[in-house]
């Protein structure tokens, strides 16, 4: 199977795919058809969550071997996991939860950045890319601490992070500039999340610099959302949960579930959407919002419109007014007609607005979208803490509020899972202030003593090791001297 752009339907193999990131088109690769899978629920459920992983990913990563695609799962999906199941399911309140933070950053984009340092070296060896690969990536928080993790100490791959010096959270801030590695660098800009998104645009289309890097055996590559190593490792879990509900008698094997997804970028239910074609019976995704509720408004009305107000919320992994994957169903929606699709990506890069047509919206019934407000959100998690003991994250909440107006909206009894993206201990205070507004005048690390005490659920690893962890990155840049921090990490001759 092979890859085509959303934009021009030129084609790629996976491994090309991955290494590329974005096609050459400027649009994103998708399976030129997608895949269904070749094993029964009755086999999957008696399987590791390594080997639900093969038999999902080897549907769309074709041109690796069995051997490459094995050694990959092995080391992302070990004991930088805190369980061996790798995503629990849990059942509180009578509702499941699929638990998606279990890895060394305790969020869910562990599940996907844990796995594709090896897809990318995997990637370069099967196409005789013989130069190391160098990661250069601007964060706002989340992303660059799961990436540092883990692209750390991977062999043949660098990776450099910059991040806005006063724009993250303290904690958020403490979890990158710890990070070890030999092959790590931490670098805070004098500047916001989009002077250093611009600052790291500019060396990814810099000719000279590129030539620098080939000269010295490197060259660049992303590890953002829209690369397909990072959607395919996302499909899995969701079979994997759907088979662990049915090993468990939540439900009968074919009858069909529900899920509800917390969403910003549209990649993780657009991994649900690609598992309902794999054969697995979801019937509805829902996608669930905070306040930037702008996939809201384009389930309600076909109009995306990205001329608004943006609002930080208490789930800022979220606060997202382009969702970059959602592109791809687009495509789909209007008949893998690249055409269409580029005139509509056109629109939105212009005009920050597009509006589909009423055959594409028909396509649209599998999915409701829903948002919560900052209210709604903290009262879920207050409602989940006093009647279950169960403590969830802002985002899993924004989730689990969502569900209960679809719930309330329909008939439909259906099993919901909910996709539970965070570890409450990654947003502590918020989710302290929603449970007590009494915990307001203690520090950060106080406040994960009150929630384990709180929750029962012991404090993650992730947590305990910053609290006494050294500092080793403390280098701060102005934005016009990133690339000469990049040169000097890589010691480029200039
Ligand atoms: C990234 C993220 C999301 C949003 O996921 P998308 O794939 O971008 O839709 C939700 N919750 C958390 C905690 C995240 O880190």
């Amino acid at each position: 199977m092979n890859y085509k752009s959303t934009r021009s339907g030129i084609e790629a193999t996976a491994s090309e795919a991955i290494l590329k990131g974005l096609a050459d088109d400027g649009g994103l690769y998708v399976p030129a058809s997608l895949p269904k899978l070749d094993c029964s629920i009755e086999e999957l459920q008696n399987m590791s969550y390594q080997q639900v992983a093969y038999e999902v990913m080897k549907l769309f990563l074709t041109d690796f071997t069995e051997q490459e695609l094995k050694d990959c799962i092995a080391n992302a999906y070990d004991s930088k996991f805190d369980t061996q199941e790798i995503a629990p399911v849990k059942k509180e309140n009578g509702v499941y939860f699929l638990e998606l933070f279990h890895g060394s950053t305790i969020a869910f984009k562990d599940m996907a950045l844990s796995i594709l340092p090896y897809l990318l070296t995997t990637s370069a060896k099967k196409n005789h890319v013989e130069n190391d690969i160098v990661i250069l990536t601007a964060t706002s928080g989340d992303t660059g601490k799961a990436a540092l993790a883990g692209f750390a100490d991977v062999p043949g791959t660098k990776i450099i992070v910059f991040y806005p010096k006063d724009g993250v959270s303290p904690i958020q801030q403490k979890q990158m500039v710890t990070q070890q590695g030999d092959n790590v660098t931490v670098i805070g800009v004098d500047g916001n999340f989009d002077d250093c998104q611009t600052g790291v645009k500019k060396m990814f289309n810099d000719q000279a610099l590129a030539e620098c890097l080939r000269a010295e055996g490197y060259q660049f590559s992303s590890a953002n959302s829209i690369n397909i190593g990072r959607l395919t490792p996302q499909v899995v879990y969701y079979v994997y949960a759907y088979a662990q509900l049915v090993k468990r008698g939540a439900v009968q094997n074919g009858d069909p579930i529900n899920v509800v997804v917390p969403t910003g970028n549209f990649g993780n239910i657009l991994a649900a959407y690609y598992a309902k074609h794999a054969g697995i019976p979801i019937q509805t995704l829902v996608c669930a919002s905070n306040e930037n509720k702008v996939l809201f408004d384009f389930f309600e009305t076909g109009v995306y419109d990205r001329n608004r107000e943006f609002f930080l919320t208490s789930s800022p992994s979220m606060d997202i007014l382009i969702s970059s994957n959602l592109e791809r169903l687009i495509y789909m929606l209007a008949g893998d007609d690249a055409a269409v699709n580029t005139e509509l990506m056109r629109q939105l890069s212009e005009q920050g607005r597009y509006e589909i047509t009423p055959q594409m919206r028909q396509r649209l019934q599998d999915f409701y979208g829903g948002y919560a407000s900052e209210e709604e959100t903290a009262e879920a998690i207050k409602e989940y803490y006093e009647t279950a003991g169960y403590v969830i994250d802002p985002h899993t909440a924004v989730a689990a509020s969502v569900y209960k107006k679809f719930a309330d909206s329909q008939t439909d009894d259906k099993p919901a899972l909910i996709v539970s993206t965070a570890s409450p201990y990654k947003f502590t205070r918020s989710v302290m202030n929603a449970i007590d507004n009494r915990y307001d005048s203690k520090s950060d690390f106080e406040l994960v003593d009150e929630l384990c005490a709180l929750s029962g659920v012991s404090v993650p690893r992730a947590i305990e090791e910053i609290r006494s962890a050294p500092v080793i990155h403390k280098n701060v840049c102005a934005v016009d001297e990133m690339e000469n921090a990049v040169r000097k990490f890589l010691n480029l001759s200039v």
